[in-house]
């Protein structure tokens, strides 16, 4: 429904490439997608909200980098087409992802399999990175027992809305102190020896959430996770009704719109249904 894109790009002229792959789909209420009021009142507004959203994609981005294979990311799976599946989380949790949520995802949509179709083993993946701990964009780590899998600790140690009881036995991420300051941004940690990927904190959603750049030679792609859901929320100023901190969230959209005054930026929210063609033409956030 959402058609991957794979483009080549350059770090000081050595060719990368960066992938994007949609692993099913997934609809949510509308006010959870756009907020009308604050704090609580968004929060009620979601619960007795009727109507959902067209359908979303899930991105999970790949980047093929000198240093190895970074995925971002883990996105859906197919095991959330099966109603009992949430029921192991507790009366609550089971509730907000079979009310809240809808999920469209079938098994060749996983990010397994898109990887294999790229003739990428999922246990090549060198580091899979989550931007946050939602259930879109983890269920796929089941697919990486080999690669290192890396969270910002403060998502690990505050966490809201986690599913730990859907975790595969074996995880264990690696958590990730973001205590370096890379240009607006003063809570970020370079990940490769040649600093051109980093993790960066970028809370609201949750407070943990990071986002992750990578610094090319044809702009900076940043994968933004669930910042916004779609590029003009950031742009119009405009907010999503599933942000823990209204105050955290303001604060991370000035810090990224003051970041992009300065320099090429490509936005790429997970849920937001043009990100991979802007990816595709390096369409930048501000033009
Ligand atoms: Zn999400």
């Amino acid at each position: 429904m959402f058609e991957s894109k794979s483009v080549e790009l350059t770090i000081n002229s050595q060719k990368i490439k960066v992938h994007g792959f949609s692993t099913g789909a997934v609809k949510v209420k509308t006010k959870f997608l756009e907020a009308s009021r604050k704090g609580l009142f968004a929060q009620l507004d979601i619960i007795f909200n009727k109507r959902f959203t067209e359908w979303l994609p899930v991105w999970v981005w790949v980047i093929e980098h000198p240093e190895g294979i970074y995925v971002i990311d883990a996105g859906i799976t197919s095991d959330t087409m099966s109603r009992a599946y949430f029921k192991v989380l507790g009366f609550f949790s089971n509730w907000v992802n079979t009310s809240l949520f809808k999920f469209k995802v079938n098994r060749q949509e996983e990010i397994d399999k898109q990887l294999e179709s790229i003739n990428i083993s999922p246990n090549a993946v060198k580091v899979l990175i989550l931007t946050h701990l939602h259930v879109d964009h983890i269920l796929g780590i089941k697919h990486f027992p080999k690669a290192e899998i890396l969270v910002n600790r403060l998502e690990w140690n505050k966490p809201s809305g986690d599913v730990p009881r859907l975790y595969p036995e074996w995880f264990k991420p690696v958590l990730v102190d973001l205590d370096e300051r890379f240009e607006t941004f003063n809570n970020a940690r370079f990940l490769t020896k040649a600093k051109d990927v980093l993790l960066i904190h970028t809370p609201g959603h949750t407070h943990g959430h990071s986002s992750v750049l990578l610094k090319t030679d044809q702009g900076n792609i940043l994968f933004a996770g669930d910042i916004c859901y779609y590029q003009q929320q950031l742009s119009y100023d405009r907010y999503a009704g599933a942000n823990i901190s209204a105050g955290e969230i303001k604060n991370t959209y000035k810090k990224i719109l003051n970041f992009a005054a300065s320099t090429k930026v490509i936005f790429l929210p997970s849920h937001d249904k043009d990100a991979a063609i802007r990816l595709d033409g390096l369409i930048p956030l501000v033009p």
